[in-house]
């Protein structure tokens, strides 16, 4: 009975999380993870995220290294059986964790970690983070927090392997102070991480709604094809479409509220947006978003823009 239990102990300990992680292939070499639209749980494993890869003659470039070290793991046995091909660059779009703490993962397989100033202040070595905290010890096994290689401060652009990147930031303020989007401009393939959430709503708490609304139109002014942002599953060139709606109507109402003297200890409740609560995550974020929205708009004027 006891070596029964100790065999069971070990095979636990043994079993790591399993993503069940398939790519599915948006444009030729191009490939990304889809997570659920949902927040963090032990039950996803934190794959709620989501993370992309581009194939090149001489190896693989990673959009986003996803929630953990064993997702990171998982993400490269699957490149691994489309090509037997290194992971030269591993480019992270913003600083929240469910983005690149898959990052020591691919350091140890020789990547060069490319990310934003953002990341560079605010991702320290050793500190806890909230995935940590959600998904558990045995999750979370091997996970840890790396520097980056090169800060990609406003834009840069190689080519690797016959591809050509192009990352930029293209506003100061937006999901987070530091955004980094990837333009693929032979494929017609943007990568934008947060700027664009499909399927679920996002989160304004480090960002900007006007920052936002800046970075959405210059998206489309690029006539990507392919948009994949960081959550939900709309890839398509309209993929911008129901997060600038959401966030043009919240502008408006609060607009209009704050005309009408609405103080902050009403306006979640006058800027309810009901046409929005069918969307996952409404009951977490939205009230957030219009109280983080107001006091931004509070201080703003048009004449700024
Ligand atoms: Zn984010």
């Amino acid at each position: 009975m006891k070596s029964m239990m100790v065999f069971c102990l070990s095979f636990l300990t043994l079993q790591a999380y399993e993503y069940h992680l398939k790519p599915v292939e948006l444009a030729k070499d191009v490939y990304c993870f889809f997570g659920a639209p949902e927040n963090i749980s032990k039950e996803n494993g934190g794959n709620m995220v989501n993370t992309c890869f581009v194939k090149t003659k001489e190896g693989f470039v990673v959009i986003d290294s996803g929630p953990t070290f064993g997702y990171a793991q998982q993400a490269y046995t699957q490149m691994q059986e489309i090509a037997k091909l290194p992971v030269k660059f591993v480019i992270n779009t913003h600083d929240h964790d469910d983005h690149w703490l898959g990052n020591s993962f691919y350091k140890s397989k020789g990547a060069l970690l490319m990310g934003p100033k953002t990341y560079e202040q605010n991702v320290i070595p050793g500190m806890t983070t909230r995935m940590a905290k959600s998904v558990g010890k045995e999750i979370y096994a091997g996970t840890e927090v790396v520097k980056l290689d090169r800060v990609v401060d406003q834009y840069y652009d190689f080519t690797i392997g016959g591809t050509a990147f192009a990352i930029k930031q293209l506003v100061d303020k937006a999901h987070t102070k530091g955004d980094l989007i990837v333009y693929l401009p032979q494929k017609k393939v943007l990568f934008v991480g947060d700027l664009v959430f499909n399927d679920r709503l996002s989160s304004l708490r480090d960002g900007s709604i006007i920052g936002s609304l800046k970075a959405l139109d210059l998206i489309d002014s690029m006539h990507a094809e392919v948009i994949v942002g960081g959550h939900g599953y709309a890839t398509d060139s309209n993929a911008t479409q129901v997060f600038k709606r959401y966030l043009i109507e919240m502008k408006k109402q609060i607009l209009e509220a704050l005309s009408d003297d609405v103080g902050i200890d009403e306006i979640t409740k006058r800027v309810v947006m009901p046409e929005y609560k069918h969307m996952k995550l409404y009951d977490v974020l939205h009230r957030r978003n219009v109280f983080d929205a107001y006091s931004e708009l509070e201080m703003y004027s048009e004449d700024e823009e």
